[in-house]
């Protein structure tokens, strides 16, 4: 085994929260070594070339609800590439099409009248006095929130289909940390242009989104922190890591190399369930059986490259309907509002499973098929040529969150606290159903609490957790 030279920093995972943290570390002149196991930097907000085309992994838009400080990064890093664009979704609500994110005007004219009726009603319902009793759930604090029509018709059949679970089988902290309108107050505030609702950036109804794909953000901070003089090693699969009093010794495997890399601090963004199963001396008992109860909810990214200039002007359509398998379709052209390649697109279509399932070892044909029917039911019929199907998978798409997961998360969080010189975070490395800048803002807060002696400043740390629990996803 190659024995390498020591590092003040070991980051594990170069998504945007590990990229983040090398180019805060890199830039104030902290030695630092990236190890990313892909050969490509982004985890899963990366990009990746199909067809003359960037792509991402499904729909990803950097939201304006980002943290200041985040977006003052971005915006230095990307320069005259991060455009500002309009949000151009459409979303499938009993049969219609309205626009997404909900629109006041398009409402009272669009949605389907019997929806309408009962959202009316509902929002009558909660002027009269009563509430739920028993255990709250996912479902009984949307239920609470939002009335049994919006429920029923749009996030209860989009939540069985997301998580693979019955609403009422979810922690109510999905509902909290998911679903940033999560009462008709809040959602009417989101309707108003300029409303200061939370998630008010979604009222004004624009995006940012970088001209070579929302890669481009993650590869941008990549070279950032290269040139500042951070080393990042792809290719890099992080298999154990031993803990010790002076340097930890990471082991990996790089370019097909059993290698070590010494470090005085490891800064792990891989899965928290991983770091237990890695960590050597091993995670007490409790700890390993906490991690094997908490799944992640997979994703298959199926790809249409198809022999059109443009399939629908709209850059995403929802699916929350259970009479269509898939939940998202984006087109990737219409985020930057590209007219090349001539005579091209490409469909994204999102089908979440679990990495278990008999479908997510299906072969490209069949799925390519699903997406097809899909659209065919939803009144979208493929009429061209389909020159390509290509089909990505993340099985680590989202953290699942099933009543009482708090329980052994906690468990976990509390081993991994415990460790003397090992951070975890990111949207794997703190089980956060979180957004980019989420991402980004705690790679920055970690930074800060690195001391350039190599002290880490762990009260500030648990300030800051503090402000993560406060996150709430943008969709
Ligand atoms: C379908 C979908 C749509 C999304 N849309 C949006 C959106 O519109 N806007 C938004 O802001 N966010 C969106 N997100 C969330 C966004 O993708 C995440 O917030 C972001 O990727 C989190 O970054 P991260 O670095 O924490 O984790 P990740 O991106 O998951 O990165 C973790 C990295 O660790 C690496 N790794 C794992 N194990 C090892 C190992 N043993 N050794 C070495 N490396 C390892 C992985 O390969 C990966 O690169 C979306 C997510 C999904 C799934």
């Amino acid at each position: 085994m190659n024995a390498d030279a020591t590092t003040r920093v070991a980051v594990l995972g170069a998504g945007p929260a590990g990229l983040g943290a090398a180019y805060e570390l890199a830039r104030r002149g902290i030695d630092v070594v990236l190890l990313e196991q892909q050969d490509a930097v982004g985890g899963n907000a990366g990009s990746f070339e199909l067809a003359g085309m960037r792509v991402d992994f499904g729909s990803h838009r950097l939201h304006p609800a980002s943290d200041p400080a985040v977006m003052a990064t971005v915006r230095e890093l990307l320069g005259d590439d991060l455009l500002e664009r309009p949000r151009h979704g459409r979303i499938r609500l009993m049969g219609r099409w309205l626009h997404f994110p909900l629109k006041a005007p398009d409402l009272a004219l669009h949605a389907p009248p019997r929806f309408a009726f009962g959202v009316g009603l509902d929002l009558l319902g909660k002027l009269l006095p009563g509430g739920t009793s028993g255990e709250e759930t996912f479902a009984s604090v949307l239920r609470k929130g939002l009335g049994a029509t919006i429920c029923d018709e749009f996030y209860f059949p989009y939540a069985r289909k997301i998580w693979g679970m019955e609403p009422s089988e979810l922690s109510p902290i999905q509902a909290y940390k998911r679903v940033s309108s999560g009462s008709i107050g809040k959602m009417l505030k989101r309707l108003i242009p300029g409303g200061t609702g939370s998630g008010a950036g979604n009222a004004k109804g624009i995006f940012y989104y970088p001209k070579q794909g929302y890669g481009q953000i993650s590869e941008t901070l990549a070279d950032a922190a290269a040139s500042a003089g951070a080393e990042i090693r792809l290719g890099a699969q992080v298999k154990r890591l031993v803990l010790a009093d002076g340097h930890h010794r990471v082991e990996l495997e790089h370019q097909g190399q059993p290698c070590i890399l010494e470090a005085e601090h490891v800064w792990s963004t891989i899965p928290v369930t991983a770091l237990a199963r890695l960590s050597d001396p091993t995670a007490p008992d409790d700890v390993v059986t906490a991690a094997r109860s908490l799944r992640f909810r997979g994703m298959l990214l199926i790809y249409l490259v198809l022999d059109s200039q443009q399939f629908t002007p709209f850059d995403a359509h929802y699916f929350p309907g259970a009479d269509i398998r898939i939940t998202r379709l984006s087109e990737p052209k219409n985020y930057p509002a590209r007219s090349e390649p001539a005579g091209t697109t490409v469909l994204c279509a999102e089908l979440p499973c679990q990495p278990d399932d008999e479908i997510w070892s299906a072969d490209d044909e069949s799925l390519g098929q699903i997406v097809r029917e899909d659209l065919a039911r939803a009144g979208l019929p493929v009429e061209c040529a389909v020159k390509q199907v290509a089909v990505r998978r993340l099985p680590h798409a989202y953290p699942l969150y099933p009543i009482g997961y708090e329980k052994p998360f906690d468990r976990l969080d509390d081993w991994a606290d415990g460790l003397d010189r090992v951070l975890t975070f990111g949207r794997q490395g703190l089980y956060a159903h979180d957004n980019t800048h989420h991402a980004l803002y705690m790679a920055a807060a970690a930074a800060r609490c690195l001391a350039d002696d190599g002290s880490f400043d762990h009260e500030e740390w648990a300030r800051e957790r503090k402000i993560f629990e406060s996150h709430v996803v943008e969709d």
